[in-house]
């Protein structure tokens, strides 16, 4: 073997020991944003353990009870840390798998339309929550007849540019056919 040879198996060696490297650290981040958003999810479930009163409010529409009550602010709190859950979780979207992913958006859309606390405290400051701001404006909906809020929301998701251009293509089936196929 010539040293040309053996230079180009060391530099395939290095090649290979680099990429498993890669693929490692890639499931090592991925098993830990999957940990993460469960950890956070039963944190979430511990608020309805200790004070379960609360649970109407986040999972049976029932609305914010109006300042002065002495439910408000446990109320408000508790939407505000769901959202800082909400926020957290779909921060790691890019590390969750295809079908996952749209699991964890399907469950945040339900969220949303279950509880007007969340709703409402989002909407007093959106800026406070970017990455959920993309999700609502940005990201389709797989039922948009069951999370209605979501689906009139400004943006692709429902009444936006991308809904609008589906629309816009499947009244134009030659072009829409080409492009949804
Ligand atoms: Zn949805």
């Amino acid at each position: 073997m010539s040293n040309q040879d053996v230079g180009v198996v060391i530099a395939l060696i290095s090649l290979a020991v680099a990429l498993t490297g890669a693929v490692m650290s890639r499931r090592a981040l991925r098993r830990s944003s999957y940990r993460t958003s469960a950890d956070l999810v039963l944190e979430a479930d511990r608020i309805f353990l200790d004070r379960p009163e609360l649970r109407c409010f986040f999972y049976e529409g029932l609305e914010c009870p109006p300042k002065g009550d002495k439910q408000y602010g446990q109320v408000k709190a508790a939407a505000e840390f769901y959202l800082d859950i909400l926020e957290t979780i779909w921060d790691h979207r890019g590390e969750f798998a295809r079908t996952d992913r749209m699991a964890w958006r399907e469950w945040i859309h339900d969220l949303l339309e279950w509880s007007p606390s969340i709703r409402d405290t989002y909407l007093e400051s959106p800026r406070l929550y970017p990455t959920i701001r993309f999700l609502i404006e940005w990201e389709p909906c797989a039922f948009p007849e069951e999370h209605e809020w979501v689906a009139v929301r400004p943006g692709p998701t429902g009444s936006g540019p991308a809904f609008t251009l589906k629309r816009f293509l499947r009244s134009a089936p030659m072009i829409g056919g080409y492009i949804n196929r």
